[in-house]
């Protein structure tokens, strides 16, 4: 076994493979970009040694960086993670020629899986199913028009070398396929400078079932059994688990069988994920990942095994530990995915410094959170917005779904959007209680599942928020009152003293953009207050213990957590965040600054494409702009009908969130 390795990866992965080798006595070295100084992997690692710049093309994506940082650390192999460079070829074999051991397949493997167009033809010739399509050299317009009306409208444009769903756009008419042609070129061209696309006849109630396969240097190979993976957004997914539901042992028998001739096919070593896409009894090919998987802990889950040692092993050349007839699947496993994104903004990717963080607590066998970041730590426009990876695990499908909704409803984050509502509703659903799944669940369910404001506990909320501003003003008030010197001075005491009577406090705040609120506040005696609410009055108490903060509303507890900074305040209840502002009554209104004159970014973004000049006349909707950020590609239209005034940025700009972009000329 290896005595020292690199981490070539940041992030949960970072994290996750750390703790195998921690536990296997191997020592480890971990790579940090200057936007990762200090971040948890490199705190876990017994090393930790910069590699360059934030962009990843300069640090995390740099061989050469990566491959001195190994040797002069001493590290005798490097895991690589998922995405980055781990299912690079060349990144292999420049291991091999620095003589060191690449944690994953043999070079060649990577290559014939690297291309989905030629892993398709491979895999035709060993006799795996695959989805009707096209997946030849030719790539001129019209044969790729007549293979899509071969096949049959709908159909999906894939980039050939593509991942992370990138470069994928359904065509729904033939009149549509030229220009979804373009933008998926156009995407795959410069996600992985290829601009190769394939066609598949696009299937409109899927799911995703792929399967685990783990190979070893003695020529044995065994599948791990199955992951579904349906519960996805824009063909990213969001909800793994396994087994499958409804899997009977015939079929999981032949996708496993389909999968293990699929390693064989390409010589595999190490562990790998071959990804199907399943309709009634059929089952085709979609691709294969030549890498440990996103989602591979629901399979630790359900066989009890760790991957990552597995792929130790292996690396090190020993023999699987397990042999085929040895492994079996125990009760259920399901993922959740945690992402810094706002689904009611078509999941667009949130950044921001997490700045109140608190994760279920984990169980060893039933509940696990892998996870990257701590309390404080910031999610950048440079990496994937995944905050953390929750896993549940259950006797039984249901006994799973249950933990997970107990364990969501735990989770608490505040400083960036996530996705967590969203996660919570797909757990609490009955459609997902009865495995009704396929990747269209959440466009489907969409209007269950986004509720512009669930049935909150309004009064909570904001006897919550008008008493943290009491307690907190209490608080500064006695600070000050120390700072002085005279604790007892009237104007220092905080329970609206006034000298005559019925002593109150009006205190505003705005909830998101609705009208302010103003909530007039009455101290009593027994040290709680009364408070008129827009919904009545109600007697209320804030009581701090030693596991947080509890409200007392007339009569009725619940525990609340509360994050403030500066005059914003997010309430969390019941693990949802609400988000107030509050006003300081002396300070003028609001204005309004976003205008329908002007463009801005809507997120961090980098430029790709301007298509407007100043002095050019456009139409209400017109396209003007196009972003990149993270996994998507944004297209951002005009406002209004108008006149372009100014492009203020070019192609190749970063650009943070709410930087103007385009104005128009005012109204003649
Ligand atoms: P998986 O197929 O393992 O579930 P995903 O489909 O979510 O993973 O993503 C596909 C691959 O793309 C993964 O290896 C992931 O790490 C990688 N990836 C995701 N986001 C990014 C990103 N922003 N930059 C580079 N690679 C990414
Ligand atoms: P990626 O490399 O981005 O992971 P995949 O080929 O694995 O690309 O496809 C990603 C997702 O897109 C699948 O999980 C599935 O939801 C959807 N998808 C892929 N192919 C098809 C198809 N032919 N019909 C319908 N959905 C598909
Ligand atoms: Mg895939």
């Amino acid at each position: 076994m290896f005595r020292k390795i690199l981490i070539a990866n940041r992030g949960e992965i970072a994290c996750r493979v750390i703790a195998t080798a921690r536990r296997l006595g191997i020592a480890t070295v971990a790579v940090y970009s200057d936007a990762d100084a200090g971040a948890r992997h490199t705190r876990l690692a017994d090393e930790a040694w910069p590699i360059g710049p934030a962009p990843a093309r300069q640090s995390y994506l740099s061989i050469a960086m990566i491959i001195a940082t190994a040797q002069r650390a001493g590290a005798e192999a490097i895991h690589p993670g998922y995405g980055f460079l781990s299912e690079n070829a060349e990144f292999a074999e420049a291991c091999a020629a620095a003589g060191l051991v690449f944690i994953g397949p043999p070079a060649a493997a990577i290559r014939a899986m690297g291309s989905k167009a030629e892993s398709k033809a491979l895999m035709q010739r060993s006799n795996v199913p695959l989805v009707p399509g096209y997946h030849g050299a030719a790539q001129d317009l019209p044969t790729l028009a007549e293979a899509a009306a071969r096949v049959g409208y709908p159909v999906l444009i894939k980039a050939s070398a593509g991942g992370g769903g990138k470069g994928m756009r359904v065509v729904e008419r033939a009149d549509d396929l030229d220009e979804a042609i373009q933008g998926a070129k156009r995407e795959a061209l410069a996600s992985f400078g290829d601009d190769r696309v394939l066609i598949e006849k696009y299937l409109t109630r899927p799911r995703h079932i792929e399967i685990q396969v783990f190979a070893d240097t003695q020529g044995n190979t065994v599948s791990l059994f199955e992951r579904d993976c349906s519960i996805q957004r824009r063909h990213q997914k969001v909800l793994e688990e396994a087994p499958a539901p409804g899997m009977d042992p015939a079929r999981r028998l032949a996708m496993g069988e389909a999968a293990v001739a699929a390693a064989r096919a390409v010589g595999y070593v190490g562990a790998g994920t071959v990804e199907f896409i399943a309709e009634g009894d059929a089952f085709y090919f979609m691709e294969m990942n030549t890498r440990l998987q996103v989602e591979h802990p629901v399979t630790e889950m359900i066989t009890g095994q760790d991957l990552v040692e597995w792929q130790f092993r292996v690396a090190a050349g020993e023999p699987l530990p397990l042999r085929q007839d040895q492994l079996t699947i125990r009760g259920h496993a399901i993922e959740a995915r945690v992402y810094a994104e706002d689904p009611a903004r078509d999941f667009m990717p949130s950044t921001g410094r997490l700045a109140h963080l608190r994760q279920p607590r984990d169980i060893p066998g039933h509940v696990r959170v892998d996870t990257g970041v701590r309390e404080g730590d910031a999610i950048t426009p440079h990496y994937d917005p995944m905050i953390a990876k929750l896993i549940v695990w259950g006797e039984d499908r249901t006994a799973a779904v249950r933990r997970l909704v107990a364990a969501l409803s735990d989770y608490e984050v505040v400083g960036v959007t996530t996705n967590l509502d969203l996660l919570r509703a797909i757990a609490a659903h009955t459609a997902f209680a009865s495995a009704a799944l396929d990747t269209g669940f959440i466009a489907r369910h969409g209007a269950d599942l986004l509720p512009a404001t669930a049935q909150v506990e309004d009064a909570a909320i904001w006897a919550a928020a008008a008493l943290t501003a009491v307690r907190d003003q209490d608080t500064a008030i006695q600070a000050a009152a120390r700072a002085t010197g005279d604790p007892w001075s009237p104007w220092a005491a905080v329970d609206a003293w006034r000298m005559n009577g019925d002593g109150y406090q009006d205190l505003r705040f705005r909830r998101g953009d609705e009208a302010p609120v103003t909530l007039r506040t009455h101290p009593l005696a027994d040290g709680s207050f009364r408070l008129d609410l827009p919904g009545g009055p109600v007697q209320a108490s804030l009581i701090e213990d030693a596991t947080g903060l509890l409200l007392l509303l007339d009569g009725v507890s619940r525990r609340i957590s509360v994050a403030r900074r500066g005059a914003a305040l997010t309430i969390i209840l019941a693990g949802r965040n609400h988000a107030l502002t509050q006003e300081d009554p002396l300070a003028p209104p609001r204005t309004e600054t976003a205008g329908g004159d002007r463009v801005i970014a809507p997120i961090p973004a980098r430029l790709t494409r301007v298509m407007v000049t100043p002095g050019d006349v456009v139409l209400k909707h017109a396209p003007l702009l196009m972003l990149e950020a993270m996994k998507m590609e944004l297209t951002l239209r005009a406002p209004m009908d108008g006149t372009i005034a100014q492009v203020r940025h070019a192609v190749g700009d970063m650009v943070e969130e709410g930087t103007e972009l385009v104005t128009f000329a005012t109204a003649p």
